[in-house]
């Protein structure tokens, strides 16, 4: 990807973020922890997204973690992104692939709008023959490009969770209300129920 559109997707990413998220508290957020504050208020007194992210997570069939910085004076850091991107591999194949580190700073985002300590995550990077086998994935699923995630938050619903995904994410967005987990994608922006 040419680095302008990578600059301007960016800023509309961020941008939208700004507008989604002001300053309404979604009723099925738990807002019991003080330190979870939506917009950050970095963000309120210097106009300014954090330069330093953090992401921590589950990978649901192997039970193997990821709880590191992986953005530093807003650089990402580049061992974190490869490990995050292998805990999120294809566990069948046992392949991985570099994952978009986008798809990481809308889990940051998550972990603050949602106050959420650790994220499930179901699927990151597929190979094709996995991605073959799966009832009910697309052929040309993001999972291939390593552009994906499969969610799920603990203890919230989702189901609201993924409609107000909507209206800050710039990419895909798939509910699976019965399967108890939520597609996000870096990919065309789209929605779908599973
Ligand atoms: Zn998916």
């Amino acid at each position: 990807m040419p680095m302008r559109s990578v600059i301007d997707r960016r800023r509309l990413l961020l941008g939208a973020i700004a507008a989604a998220g002001l300053p309404n508290s979604p009723a099925w957020a738990e807002t019991s922890a003080a330190a979870c504050t939506w917009p950050p208020p970095d963000w309120i007194e210097h106009k300014n997204f954090p330069s330093r992210r953090w992401v921590k997570i589950v990978f649901v069939h192997t039970n193997e973690r990821f709880n590191e910085l992986y953005m530093e004076d807003g650089k990402y850091v580049v061992p974190a992104v490869q490990k995050f991107s292998w805990t999120c591999r294809d566990f069948r194949e046992n392949s991985w692939q570099w994952l978009n580190p986008y798809l990481m700073d809308f889990l940051f985002i998550l972990h603050w709008k949602y106050c959420k300590d650790e994220i499930s995550i179901l699927s990151g990077y597929r190979t094709p023959e996995t991605n073959s086998k799966l009832e009910g994935a697309a052929l040309n699923s993001q999972h291939l490009r390593a552009n994906a995630l499969d969610i799920h938050l603990p203890n919230v619903d989702n189901e609201a969770v993924a409609k107000d995904f909507k209206t800050f994410i710039y990419g895909g967005v798939g509910m699976y209300p019965l399967k108890h987990f939520t597609h996000l994608d870096c990919g065309p922006l789209r929605s779908w129920v599973g």
